[in-house]
């Protein structure tokens, strides 16, 4: 092996922490794209205020302090969509 040919433990540990780096970045935007939520207002038949006693913030799907996991916007604690689904016992 020539001095060309040699590689340093450094380079070795500079490299593969660029790589771990590359991942995570990669991993993160994946995590980002998956929580966007995807349908509009109006097509959920979103209300900015409660159904029959129920509301955004007993949802599984909300998200404190006014959005959701699945539908766009601006939502409030108290609004309702028919997408509802508990998440009290
Ligand atoms: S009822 Fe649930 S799914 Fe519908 S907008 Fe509110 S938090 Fe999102």
């Amino acid at each position: 092996m020539n001095d060309n040919m040699r590689i340093s433990r450094r380079d070795i540990i500079g490299k593969v922490t660029a790589v771990a780096a590359a991942i995570g970045a990669f991993a993160k935007l994946g995590a980002r794209a998956e929580a966007a939520p995807t349908i509009d207002q109006a097509t959920a038949q979103y209300v900015s205020h409660p159904v029959l006693g129920n509301q955004c913030s007993w949802c599984t799907q909300f998200v404190a302090p006014s959005s959701c996991q699945i539908v766009k916007g601006t939502i409030s604690p108290r609004g309702h969509c028919k997408y509802f689904a508990t998440k009290l016992p």
